[in-house]
């Protein structure tokens, strides 16, 4: 192509990006996603998928998904509202709405479709939404989408939210936003709290579930249920499908009005072609695998305790988490990349997260667990930590 105008401005910006040691790139994984990996023509041992359950490559999810391509093809051709609406994805949205216990589910291609979706299609101007400071981008994007006010509270700090809500009591509608649990710290939300906050103010709220739905309460169903609230109580709530289920897509569970009224105005769901229909089978087969053995989230609590005792002993920083996220903090940008690069150079592989994903002074290794993982692949892991950190 010709060269952009600013071709010259942007030369400068990915050089200073590279120097800040920032420059974002793609590393080329070949065959199944899994605990133990091919990166290029290294084989390494994986701390960083979120396929929490170990589900991405399972093959009864693969015959599933063979299956379905048989019988309708591969991409769904159309918006679900043209001709792209399957039978599986009908099928999902109410197997999906008999798990969350919900009224109805409407499916999205993407967790971030899902999320800019369901912000955008339920607030307009004279509107306030109000987030936790530490969201996921698409949430945050989500909010910036509408003409709705934009509030937000520091991490989880109920106090502040108290005070957001005052601010916003002038808002003709509040839509409270978090993550249920957070991806960077790996704690969960104070939902109990936020709901009774909620009430006190007239706000409606939603979860974004992307990291428990699946791993944390009764069957997986995630934070609603991890604090056992009762469904007609519940939040509206988003849940993604690539992460713990190992599939793709995402869904928004809701009452009968919210659905309705996100098919009419979500114009992420709206404005983009359905996901391929064998995806939702392979889904649906999935969602069983989760529900049913829960020796999965048995094994990733064992190995979280392995992992947390292991390194206390060697000193390490942890965060209270109790979920398969678990940070050790580091602090200095650069000494995480170098505890990062040692651990590689071990064939061991973890997320190096650096500001401004997380605040100043918090780098951090995020080491996530997943079911496939062995009682031997957490000892490899915290032999090579002891010999990262004494170099
Ligand atoms: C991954 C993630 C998303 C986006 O979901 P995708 O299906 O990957 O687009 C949304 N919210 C949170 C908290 C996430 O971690």
């Amino acid at each position: 192509m010709a060269k952009l105008p600013w071709h010259n401005e942007l030369t400068a910006a990915l050089a200073e990006r590279k120097a800040a040691g920032r420059y974002r790139q793609n590393r080329l994984r070949i065959g199944e996603q899994g605990v133990h990996i091919q990166l290029g023509d290294k084989t390494i041992l994986s701390f960083c998928s979120n396929d929490y359950l170990g589900l991405a490559a399972h093959p009864a999810i693969k015959q599933a998904f063979k299956q379905a391509v048989d019988k309708e093809g591969v991409g769904s051709g159309a918006a679900h509202l043209l001709t792209g609406h399957s039978f599986y994805h009908q099928a999902l949205e109410e197997k999906l709405a008999d798990f969350t216990g919900q009224q109805r589910v409407l499916l999205f291609s993407t967790g971030y479709m899902a999320n800019l979706g369901v912000i955008d299609g339920l607030l307009t101007r004279g509107d306030a939404v109000i987030q936790d400071k530490w969201n996921h981008a698409s949430l945050l994007d989500g909010g910036r989408l509408t003409d709705a006010d934009q509030l937000r509270y520091p991490h989880a700090d109920m106090s502040l939210l108290h005070k957001r809500l005052h601010n916003a009591a002038t808002a003709k509608h509040r839509l409270i936003v978090s993550d249920g649990l957070f991806s960077m710290d790996g704690d969960i939300a104070p939902l109990p709290e936020i709901m009774a906050l909620s009430e006190q103010h007239r706000a409606a709220v939603l979860i974004d579930d992307a990291h428990g739905f699946g791993v944390i309460g009764e069957g997986g169903r995630g934070t609603v249920s991890h604090y056992q609230i009762a469904a007609d109580k519940a939040p509206i709530v988003v849940g993604t499908l690539g992460k713990a289920i190992g599939t793709g897509g995402a869904f928004v569970a809701a009452d009968e009005l919210v659905i309705e009224t996100l098919i009419q105005q979500a114009r992420s769901y709206v404005y983009t072609t359905a996901q391929p229909p064998a995806i939702a089978a392979a889904t649906l087969v999935s969602l069983d695998l989760v529900e049913k053995e829960q020796w999965r989230r048995d094994q990733l609590q064992q190995l979280i305790q392995q992992f947390r005792q292991g390194a206390e002993q060697l000193g390490l920083e942890l965060m209270p988490s109790m979920t398969p996220i678990q940070p050790v903090i580091i602090g200095d940008d650069k000494k995480a990349l170098e505890i990062g690069a040692r651990l590689e150079e071990q064939g061991i592989l973890v997320g190096v997260i650096r500001p401004p994903t997380v605040p100043k002074n918090t780098a951090r290794l995020r080491i996530t667990f997943s079911a496939a993982h062995t009682e031997q692949d957490v000892d490899r892991l915290l032999v090579a930590l002891e010999q990262a950190y004494a170099h």
